[in-house]
This record gives C-alpha cells, sequence and structure tokens, in this order.
C-alpha cells in the first residue's frame, strides 16, 4: 500500500539519472565503470566563470534572496545575447531564469497545459519532455524519425500531429540524444505550419547551441511569422561545463514569462544568487573556452564514430552537434551470451554495463527503443577502451 499521490506514481524515473547512478553504484563496490550514460561536459567549469563565482562569495553582498526571476544585469544580458547572436528580440522582461534548462522547461509546461492539452515532441527526444508534459497534465504527441531519416522527422509529420487540442510543439537542436541538427530550411518549414495554428507555442530547446559542428547556429525564435510564439530554452549546463552550478533560462513572450516567474515564486524563487554571478560573467564574455571544448567533442566525435563504424550491424547517423551517438543497435535483439538473452536496447544497456563495466542509456527513455545512447564527453582513452569492450560484447552475442 502506498499514500503516494497518482501523479508521482505515474511518473518514470529519469533513465539518463538512473543509469548514472547505477554506475555510481558499481564504482562504490570498487568497480571501474567507464561512463557514458550522463550527458555531462568533463571538463572544469571555465577559470573566469570560477573566478566570478568565488568573487561573488567574498564580495559578501550576494547572500539574500535573490529576484524570481533573475537579477536584472543577467537577465539584461541573456536578452542581448539573443538579440545579438541569436537574431530573437528579447528584453529582459521575457527572460526567467531557473535551475536549470530542466526547471526552465517545466515551468512552461506547468504554465501553458491544461488538463488534455497535447504537445507534439520531435522524437527521440530529450528523456525528461515527456514526464514533464504529463505532470502537467498533458498529452505527449510523438513525430519519430529512425535512422533512415537522420532521426528527424518533417514538417509533413507535424502537420498530420498537430490537432485542435495541440497547446505546444518541442524539440531540441542540437539534438539530445540523437545529435540531429535541424537546418535553417527545416526549421523554417516548422515555422510555415505552426504559423498556420494561431494558438500553437514553439518550445526550442537550444541548449545544445555552442556545441554544433555545422559552423552555425539558427533559431526559429528568428522567425517573424511565429516569433511572438515561441519559447526559447536555453542554459550554461552544456556550452560553458557548468551542469552543477544549475542555470538554465526561457526567453518568452512576456505573459509566459511573468507565469514562470509566478509558478517558480511558489515553488523554488530566484536561484542561488552564487551561480547567477558566475552565469553573468560566462554570458558576458568572449566564448573561447567554450569554442575549444566544442573542438574537443568534434574530435572525439570523430574518434567514436570511427570506432563505431568497426562494429558490424550497426546503423548511425551522423550527429552534427551535442555530444551523443546514437547507433541503432536493433540488429542484435534475439542474441545470446551465456548469462541471458538481449531482446531489446534495455538488456543491451545493461549487458554492456554488467558485463563490460560500460554504462550508456537505452535508446527507449528517448523514444527510439532500437538505439543506445553513448556519450562521448569523456576522455579519449575512455572512449577507446569503451568502444574496445562494446565491439568484443557484442561480436560475442551469438
Ligand atoms: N534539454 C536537453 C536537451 C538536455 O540534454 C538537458 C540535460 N542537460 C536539459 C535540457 C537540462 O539541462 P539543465 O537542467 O542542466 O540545464
Ligand atoms: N541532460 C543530460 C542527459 O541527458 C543530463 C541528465 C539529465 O538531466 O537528465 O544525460
Amino acid at each position: 500500500m502506498t499514500l503516494l499521490s497518482q501523479r508521482i506514481l505515474n511518473m518514470e524515473e529519469s533513465a539518463t539519472l538512473a543509469m548514472a547512478a547505477k554506475a555510481r553504484e558499481l564504482k562504490a563496490q570498487g568497480i571501474e565503470v567507464i561512463s557514458l550514460s550522463l550527458g555531462e561536459p568533463d571538463f572544469l567549469t571555465p577559470d573566469h566563470i570560477r573566478e566570478a563565482g568565488e568573487q561573488a562569495i567574498r564580495e559578501g553582498k550576494w547572500f539574500t534572496y535573490p529576484p524570481v526571476a533573475g537579477y536584472p544585469d543577467l537577465r539584461e544580458a541573456i536578452a542581448q545575447k539573443l538579440v545579438k547572436e541569436n537574431n530573437i528580440p528579447s528584453k529582459a522582461e521575457n527572460i526567467v531564469v531557473s535551475a536549470g534548462a530542466k526547471q526552465s522547461i517545466a515551468n512552461v509546461m506547468m504554465c501553458l497545459l491544461n488538463p488534455g492539452d497535447e504537445v507534439v515532441v520531435f522524437s527521440p527526444f530529450w528523456v525528461s519532455y515527456a514526464e514533464i508534459i504529463k505532470l502537467a497534465e498533458g498529452i505527449p504527441v510523438f513525430i519519430h524519425a529512425g535512422v533512415e531519416q537522420g532521426y528527424k522527422a518533417t514538417s509533413e509529420q507535424l502537420k498530420s500531429a498537430i490537432s485542435t487540442k495541440t497547446k505546444a510543439v518541442i524539440f531540441s537542436s542540437p539534438c539530445n540524444p540523437t545529435g540531429a541538427v535541424f537546418s535553417e530550411e527545416e526549421l523554417r518549414a516548422v515555422a510555415d505550419v505552426v504559423a498556420q495554428h494561431p494558438d500553437v507555442y514553439i518550445i526550442a530547446d537550444e541548449i545544445y547551441e555552442h556545441i554544433n559542428f555545422t559552423g552555425k547556429h539558427f533559431s526559429i525564435g528568428s522567425i517573424p511569422s511565429v516569433q511572438s510564439r515561441v519559447i526559447t530554452v536555453n542554459g550554461f549546463s552544456k556550452g560553458f561545463a557548468m551542469t552543477g552550478w544549475r542555470v538554465g533560462y526561457i526567453s518568452a513572450p512576456k505573459d509566459v514569462a511573468k507565469a514562470c516567474e509566478k509558478i517558480q515564486g511558489q515553488f523554488t524563487s530566484g536561484i542561488c544568487s552564487i551561480a547567477q554571478r558566475a552565469a553573468f560573467t560566462a554570458i558576458s564574455s568572449d566564448l573561447t573556452a567554450s569554442k575549444q571544448m566544442a573542438e574537443t567533442y568534434l574530435r572525439r566525435k570523430k574518434l567514436v564514430m570511427d570506432l563505431l563504424a568497426e562494429i558490424p550491424g550497426l546503423k548511425m547517423n551522423d550527429p552534427q552537434g551535442a555530444f551523443y551517438a546514437f547507433p541503432d543497435v536493433s540488429h542484435y535483439f534475439g542474441k545470446k551470451y551465456a548469462g541471458g538473452s538481449i531482446d531489446n536496447a534495455d538488456d543491451l544497456a545493461m549487458y554492456f554495463l554488467n558485463e563490460g563495466h560500460v554504462s550508456t542509456v537505452t535508446g527507449a527513455a528517448f523514444g527510439a527503443p532500437e538505439c543506445i545512447r553513448i556519450s562521448f564527453a569523456a576522455a579519449d582513452q575512455d572512449l577507446v577502451e569503451a568502444l574496445k569492450r562494446i565491439k568484443e560484447l557484442l561480436v560475442n552475442l551469438s
């Protein structure tokens, strides 16, 4: 018997965090696990940003409750960045700073959805979208694209999925888990569809903006026909290696921003003041450190893709951003090893973890049960060793 609410009983645990916890458990037992599960930069937060955090502590004037939506100078700096770099006409009043982009997305869903409202989710999708939508009593409607489509659902699929109940459309580009990047042309086609539906918002998750190997990032929020209904989500976790600082933000129409501020005011208040000061420095400084990290991810991507290409039976896209490889591993379903059989990607992820001590994440968590997600935000030697083990484990299946 449980007295817990139906709301929480209906919710799936975050598969990325669950897999990371399993890897930590094995590590605590003294087993050397190579962790390629959690999508987390393996770099330290750049020096100038850390120093800003230290300085804020020393200054001793940032220890009281910060304003709920973020310090005015941080909101202003974010708005200016969006205008300058993304061509999104944003002002400080459009910005709400939250405890990570995860909270930003949760705020938005809680503020937009009435029970039964639908949100079209480009699939494969980031794990938490579906659960957050359901928590807000909405219904996720998936438009799926497999590897043969480069994991990119089309504007035609979007058009057929939109109904009178649709309240929003959500996608990430660069995409977690596939690394797919929607081109300007593809985003314009998405905008053209949504422009026909004046009650539908676009939630554009651009948290991997700075890890984009195509050389340019295009924001759908720059397209005038839909601009007033685009909510751009971004944050500092990935591009600035600041996952633990917990800083994310939205740029949203003023009423949506106000609503998000209101809900945050009841749930959590303004986020950690020191983290905000560090984020202010991050966004006000040049992007040299972010660019260097992105170059390293690109080099590692090539390393991982070359090693994956040596494994028979995998089907892959070429990730154009983020730091994940997302091979279709369905060729191996139905095969056996001494300890059991591989019926799906969950089994395969557990096989890699238990027999090879490599943690990955099942594609099922991202709406693609035929795939496995492998993060390449890890040291080169770990990637080489992990891929060697993965190859052996797969080749040994019969
Ligand atoms: N969106 C995507 C696509 C992500 O991969 C993540 C995971 N970092 C988030 C949002 C949330 O990031 P955070 O809460 O760390 O800002
Ligand atoms: N977003 C990262 C991932 O997908 C971090 C974990 C999480 O927030 O779910 O692995």
